[in-house]
This record gives structure tokens, C-alpha cells and sequence, in this order.
């Protein structure tokens, strides 16, 4: 208790001392967690419309649900990230694990929360690093962001709920159904107490194939969740996709 007190001072006392910084270029700013109003005007914000389960822009059509997901609903209902992951967004993702970890953290979440849903008993549940991976670099970046969404939302994280069981390889390059190999059986949910009966939000820092996703939500099914959604920062999105 005196310890988290302590904290919280030195933390103000530290807030009152560095005036905030934008969190992509950081030139000084009023408001902490946020972008000068330059970066403001680059920083690709996907927004709250497209497709109402993979969150993808739509085009030509009045139907909230894209095609895609129409033919074949996916096993997570909802996916929603910040910002399309371009040069700004891979900076603050490239920080996050490098450097200035929990005030990028709660930049992130800030753009985060509000496109997680309500209803439901839902819990923040991070896309886990295998334990080979959290050793070298000491904590999971995506932990980091779901304790912060966690604290904004008022909704519990249960960090440790899932585990990587093996090391994956970079899907980088690789086909659709190379990829869903690669991940095949690689999450396992080590708490199915803390996802059974649940709606769980996935968290991730960056979301490019969505392949790992897909193979933890298979997991989280097989553990009882009720209803897998996922958040991420960022999320690569072809560019035809992207109305700039
Ligand atoms: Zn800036
Ligand atoms: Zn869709």
C-alpha cells in the first residue's frame, strides 16, 4: 500500500517535472499520451466504421459485415485497432518493447478503449510471447497495453490466462495456409477459469495476418470462452483498403 502511494507520487512528481511529449516525434505538448498536431494529421486512425466483425474498411456497399465475413464468420466476432500500421505506428510499436514502455503503453490504450465494446462479462486476455521470448526482453509488450486498457475500462486482465507453448517463425512471406500451419497448436489457455463462460478481448500490439489471433481464439473456444474480440494498436491494411 505505502510502496503503491510512493509510486504514484514519484510518478505525478515525475509528471510534473517532464512535461509531456508527443508520443511520435517528441517535440514538448500540453496533453500527455498524445500526438503533436503535426503527427496528430499523419497518424492513420482506422475509426469506428467498417465491416462490423473484422472492422476492415468497406467499400460499395450499404451492409455493415463484409463479404469475407459474411461467406465465413470468423471465430473472433469483433476486431477493432487504433491505426493502420504504417511508419508512426511502427515507431511507437518498435518503443513499446524498447523503450519508454509504459507511457507508450498508455498512449495506445488511450486510442484503444474506446472501440472495445460493452456487454457481457468480458476480461482482457494479452497475446501471449513464448517463454523464451519473455526471458530475453523481460515482460510481454502486449501485457503492458491490456493491464492499461484494464485500468481505463474498468474490466479485469488475466495476463497469464494463455501461454505459447512452442516458438513460432515470422509469417512473414508465408501463404495463408502456411501460416495457420506455422501457429497450429502453438496457444494453449493455461487458466480456462479465467475465460469459461466469458466474452475475451484479445490484445495485441500489432495485428498483420491475424493468423495468430485466429489460432489463440481457437484455443480460448476450446477453454469455453464465449465470445472472442480482439484490439490491437495497429493493423496492416492494404492500402487500396485505406480512404487517405
Ligand atoms: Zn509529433
Ligand atoms: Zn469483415
Amino acid at each position: 500500500m505505502l510502496r503503491s502511494v510512493i509510486h504514484t507520487c514519484s510518478r505525478q512528481l515525475l509528471d510534473f517535472a517532464l512535461p509531456p511529449r508527443c508520443s511520435a516525434c517528441g517535440v514538448i505538448v500540453a496533453e500527455a499520451h498524445s500526438f503533436c498536431s503535426d503527427c496528430w494529421t499523419k497518424v492513420a486512425f482506422l475509426g469506428t466504421g467498417g465491416c462490423a466483425t473484422c472492422g476492415l474498411p468497406l467499400q460499395g456497399t450499404d451492409a455493415d459485415t463484409c463479404a469475407v465475413c459474411l461467406a465465413k464468420p470468423p471465430r473472433i466476432a469483433r476486431t477493432r485497432s487504433a491505426v493502420a500500421y504504417d511508419d508512426i505506428s511502427r515507431g511507437l510499436a518498435i518503443r513499446l518493447k524498447y523503450g519508454h514502455k509504459v507511457a507508450i503503453a498508455k498512449t495506445m490504450a488511450r486510442f484503444m478503449a474506446p472501440l472495445v465494446a460493452d456487454g457481457g462479462e468480458r476480461v482482457l486476455v494479452p497475446v501471449p510471447l513464448h517463454r523464451s521470448r519473455l526471458w530475453g526482453r523481460g515482460f510481454n509488450q502486449s501485457a503492458l497495453v491490456a493491464a492499461e486498457l484494464a485500468r481505463r475500462l474498468l474490466i479485469p486482465a488475466a495476463p497469464l490466462a494463455m501461454s505459447r507453448t512452442r516458438r513460432t517463425p515470422p509469417l512473414k512471406g508465408m501463404s495463408a495456409l502456411q501460416r495457420r500451419r506455422a501457429v497450429a497448436g502453438a496457444f494453449r489457455v493455461r487458466d480456462p477459469a479465467a475465460v469459461a463462460g466469458k466474452t475475451v478481448i484479445l490484445v495485441d500490439d500489432v495485428l498483420t495476418t491475424g493468423s495468430t489471433a485466429e489460432a489463440c481464439a481457437r484455443a480460448l473456444k476450446r477453454a469455453g470462452a464465449a465470445r472472442i474480440e480482439l484490439v490491437s494498436w495497429a493493423r496492416v491494411v492494404k492500402p487500396s483498403l485505406l480512404m487517405r
